[in-house]
C-alpha cells in the first residue's frame, strides 16, 4: 500500500533516468531527505522537467511506500525558483554550497523541520537580501553545524565552562572547542583563533548585521569547514566553493 503525502521540498539534485524520467533528491519538510522519480518529466509536454531543477522550492505530492527506495512524484508546483539568486554568480555559488552540505551531511528520512525552515530562509535571503553572500553562508553554516550535532559554544570555555572573553586571548582545539586563556595552556591549539574570528562568529550567531572584511568572512568559512572535516572524516570540504574559486 502506498500513502499519498503532500509536503514542501527543496531540490538537491536531479539526474536523468531511463528515456523520459528524472531521479531527484529532495530535502522535504515532512519526510527529511528522500529520493524520488519524476516519471515522464523529460517529455516536451511535461511541465515537471524545469520545475524540478536543483535549488527550487516546491510543493509536492508523492506516493510513498516505505519498502521502496525511490518514491514517486505525482505532482510538483513551484513555490520559488529564486530567479535573482540564479543570475548572480556569487549567490549561485553559495546556494550550491548549501545544497551540497545538505545533500552530503544529512541522514535519509530524518525529519528536521527547523533545519528545513533554515534552508528555505537562507535561500530566500540569498535571493533577495543585499547582505554579502559569504556572510549569509557563514551564518547558515554555523546554524547547520548545530543541527548536525556539532554546536560550537561561543559563550563558555569548552574545558572549564567559564565565560569567554576574547580580550584575554582564546584558543581553539578541534576535539573540545574554544578554550579560555587559562585552559589554553593545557591543551594543544589546533587552529589559530584570533579575537577577530571569535567576534565575527559571535555576530554570525547572534544574527547581527555585519560589515565584515571579505577576507575574514572567507577565513571563517574555511575554519568551519576544517571543524566539520575533523568531526566527519568522510567530508572532504565543500566542492562547490573549490570549483568556483
Ligand atoms: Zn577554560
Amino acid at each position: 500500500m502506498s500513502e499519498i503525502i503532500k509536503t514542501e521540498a527543496v531540490v538537491l539534485s536531479k539526474i536523468k533516468y531511463g528515456d523520459t524520467s528524472y531521479i531527484i533528491s529532495l530535502y522535504t519538510k515532512g519526510l527529511g531527505k528522500i529520493s524520488a522519480i519524476v516519471k515522464g518529466a523529460r517529455s516536451p509536454k511535461s511541465k515537471l522537467g524545469l520545475v524540478t531543477d536543483p535549488v527550487n522550492h516546491l510543493q509536492i505530492v508523492l506516493y510513498k511506500k516505505d519498502t521502496r527506495e525511490l518514491q514517486i512524484i505525482s505532482s510538483a508546483d513551484l513555490i520559488s525558483n529564486f530567479t535573482e539568486l540564479k543570475s548572480d554568480f556569487e549567490k549561485l555559488k553559495y546556494s550550491q554550497a548549501i545544497i551540497e552540505l545538505v545533500k552530503k551531511l544529512t541522514v535519509d528520512h530524518e525529519v528536521n523541520s527547523k533545519l528545513y525552515d533554515g534552508i528555505v530562509r537562507i535561500l530566500e535571503l540569498l535571493n533577495t537580501s543585499n547582505e554579502k553572500p559569504n556572510i549569509l553562508f557563514g551564518r547558515f553554516f554555523l546554524f547547520f553545524l548545530g543541527e548536525l550535532g556539532y554546536e560550537m559554544s561561543l559563550d563558555r570555555c569548552s574545558s572549564c565552562g567559564k565565560p569567554l572573553d576574547p580580550k584575554d586571548g582564546l584558543s581553539f582545539n578541534f576535539s573540545t572547542g574554544i578554550l579560555c586563556h587559562v585552559c589554553r595552556n593545557d591543551k594543544a591549539e589546533s587552529y589559530i583563533f584570533t579575537s577577530e574570528l571569535f567576534n565575527y562568529l559571535y555576530c554570525l550567531k547572534s544574527r547581527k548585521k555585519i560589515e565584515a572584511q571579505e577576507k575574514l568572512a572567507d577565513n571563517a568559512i574555511t575554519f568551519l569547514e576544517s571543524y566539520l572535516k575533523y568531526h566527519v572524516p568522510d567530508f572532504k570540504g565543500i566542492q562547490s566553493l573549490q570549483i568556483y574559486k
